[in-house]
């Protein structure tokens, strides 16, 4: 929805953009927008270059390969852990002497330069994949500075996230999860997008970096770069070059709400005692790392897939001990949960083996996976396995996307061959139904909010338009998370929630209620969900709980919680 109101001054009309809060915040900031992908096929037609002209020509090529690499190496100073280092070998790769060679020698025969950088990317590209392993890694970083190089010798916007000088507000149709992990949050201070979903993952790292953002914000397209906005994560609002120090005092007020909770220091509890645990979801060993800043008593998801969103090929069983072993020692003897690769639907993995599928969402993903690729699995299992005997863990690890009893028993089985301990996570309806019988063969569960609501609700997570109904206040939902918690609790098992109705944190509330033993989220939302629990009785959780369940809407649902909880 986009509304007109009028600013704090009577002289000036501002444009007030509505969409969905995901991440809390407030930040005014000029926008950026990311640059298109260059058309390479087009942009490299062109006539042979003149004789004469060719040592100018060759010239441009390196300036722009140089721009290129110049502005990479940038972008990895400015980084941390993972992507600090994968911007640093990009920016290598496109200073490497073997490909700039192959261009200039295309460029001497007369081919004009774009055409040489594609022909020679190429050339490159064939030859890494034949060699297959760590070099068949390097085509995408090679494809992604290809297209650079061709923008920066067209004449046009870099492409991907560019790196702005000041700190500035994002602002793009939708991002890939893989470029939402390598933003900066120094330089790139919120994010807003038109596409999306709260629970997209796009969100969910923005929420895990601690940028707020907003999504499905209608009207955002039309909002050119350098204008400055200010972008609300907790109303869901941007306004559009909005009075300045209003804009900063709405900047310093949201400060101060967000000091109030901070000096909440764990473990989680009720005002009266009542133990439930607060965890942080990562995704990284930076990520977990940062979690240990955070009063968070372990960690709840480790969302292992998100590491390797941009390899080529599986990484082996070394390569992924070192990482689950970097996220074990952020929080030596304290509970760490690892899920298995939750690969398909908007967090596919090349190296996966995915199929054309016409509804990825339902498809095979997640645990699906491993029926087709069964050693993907058990060498994950194995390196998990190795990182606990490395780092004298007990890791738990749980299954996504699990729908029946017998899928529960069979990753049970193969996860305590590896001397772990199972668990599955509640994300299918059917699982929700059944969680009893599913409870007979593992230890415990995690109730992964964000897909149950889709699956229940029958509406994408990616959907800006059906975003009120992937809304995990939605009592349907709430039902089959009772359902599960009542099954924990029949059998004295530990069920939490990790979906990003744990970061909310009246929800938080309702959800202990429920009776859900942990709530895990992201870093920047641990301090207010336990600062929240902390000032409410068990009675209060629970009376909240009952009168959502008799709720007919998500917005219902909220207002009986309020009611009850204030
Ligand atoms: C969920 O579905 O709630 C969940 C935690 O898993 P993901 O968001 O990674 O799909
Ligand atoms: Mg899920």
């Amino acid at each position: 929805m986009t509304s007109s109101s009028a600013a704090t001054s009577l002289t000036r009309e501002v444009t007030v953009l509505q969409g969905v809060p995901v991440v809390p915040g407030v930040r005014y900031a000029p926008v950026i927008r990311p640059g298109r992908m260059p058309q390479v096929d087009e942009l490299s037609a062109g006539p042979e270059v003149a004789e004469a002209q060719r040592p100018a020509e060759a010239g441009r090529f390196a300036a722009a390969a140089a721009a290129v690499a110049g502005r990479l190496k940038d972008r990895a100073a400015h980084a941390t852990g993972a992507a600090s280092e994968v911007l640093a070998a990009t920016a290598m790769l496109a200073q490497d002497r073997a490909w700039l060679g192959a261009a200039e020698k295309r460029i001497n025969q007369g081919e004009p330069a774009v055409r040489a950088t594609v022909e020679a990317a190429a050339q490159f590209t064939d030859l890494f994949t034949q060699m297959g392993g760590l070099m068949a890694e390097r085509v995408t970083d090679l494809r992604d500075i290809r297209d650079r190089v061709v923008a920066e010798l067209s004449g046009l916007a870099e492409p991907g996230v560019p790196v702005p000088d000041v700190p500035s507000i994002l602002c793009a149709e939708d991002l890939a999860p893989a470029d939402t992990a390598g933003l900066d949050p120094e330089r790139i201070i919120a994010l807003a997008t038109t596409l999306g979903g709260p629970t997209s993952h796009t969100a969910i790292i923005a929420r895990q970096l601690g940028i707020p953002c907003v999504v499905a914000v209608t009207g955002l397209d039309a909002v050119a770069p350098g204008t400055p906005v200010l972008v609300d994560g907790t109303r869901g609002t941007v306004e559009v070059d909005p009075d300045p120090d209003h804009a900063r005092a709405q900047v310093d007020s949201a400060a101060a709400a967000a000091a109030a909770t901070a000096n909440w220091a764990g473990p989680g509890a009720t005002r009266d005692g009542h133990p439930v645990a607060v965890l942080a979801n990562v995704q990284d060993g930076a990520s977990a790392r940062a979690a240990t800043q955070v009063p968070a008593e372990g960690i709840g998801l480790f969302r292992t897939e998100l590491c390797f969103l941009n390899r080529d090929t599986e990484p082996t069983v070394g390569e992924q001990t070192e990482i689950y072993t970097e996220v074990l020692d952020a929080f030596p003897g304290r509970k760490v949960v690892i899920r298995t690769l939750d690969a398909g639907s908007d967090k596919p993995l090349r190296f996966a083996g995915h199929a054309e599928e016409a509804n990825p969402a339902l498809g095979v993903r997640g645990i699906r996976i491993a029926a087709g690729n069964p050693d993907l699995l058990d060498n994950q299992l194995e390196a998990i396995a190795a990182a606990a005997a490395r780092s004298a863990a007990s890791p738990w690890v749980m299954a996504p996307m699990i729908a029946t009893p017998e899928e529960a028993r069979n990753f049970a089985e193969r996860v305590r061959a590896h001397g772990l301990t199972p668990g599955v996570m509640i994300e299918i309806p059917a699982a929700a139904l059944l969680a009893d019988r599913i409870l007979a063969h593992v230890d415990f569960l995690s109730i992964g909010t964000n897909d149950l609501a889709q699956y229940t609700m029958a509406a994408d997570r990616m959907s800006a338009e059906l975003a009120t109904l992937t809304d995990p206040w939605q009592p349907g939902v709430l039902a089959l998370v009772a359902m599960a918690a009542n099954a924990g609790a029949a059998v004295g098992k530990p069920v939490g929630v990790c979906g990003e109705a744990a970061a909310d944190p009246l929800l938080a509330c309702v959800l202990a209620g429920l009776g859900v033993s942990s709530l895990s989220a992201a870093s920047a939302a641990v301090r207010a969900v336990g600062a929240t629990l902390s000032a409410v009785t068990l009675a209060q959780c629970r009376e909240a709980a009952d009168a959502v369940l008799r709720t007919a809407s998500a917005a219902q649902a909220r207002a009986a919680a309020l009611a009850v909880l204030g």
